[in-house]
């Protein structure tokens, strides 16, 4: 059941997003606290989401990836401090640009 979303490159994380995008406030939608066949409830709710491309967590990937470049780009750099502000510090505060 979960070889489709793997082949689109879906991880835990995606799965626990897809959940709880499917039980947002509003969306009129809960999920059984011990439901009985947990893995039809699973694909249910993928077959509900629709588009594998459309990974659920691809955000959180993406802005996770976007942080972790800017901490790889900071700590390579010798003109900005740990936070990215330009050195040597002057009286207005200036971001780097690596
Ligand atoms: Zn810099």
């Amino acid at each position: 059941m979960l070889a489709k979303p793997a082949a689109h490159g879906w991880t835990d994380r995606d799965l626990n997003q897809m959940l709880r995008d499917h039980t947002l406030a509003g969306n009129g939608k809960w999920i059984a606290t011990s439901p009985q066949r947990p893995i039809l409830l699973l694909a249910g709710i993928l077959n509900q989401h629709g588009e594998l491309d459309n990974r659920p967590a691809a955000l959180d990937d993406a802005r996770e990836e976007e942080a972790r470049q800017q901490r790889i780009a900071v700590r390579a750099c010798h003109r900005c401090d740990a936070h990215g502000w330009q050195l040597p510090y002057s009286d207005a505060a200036v971001r780097c640009t690596h």
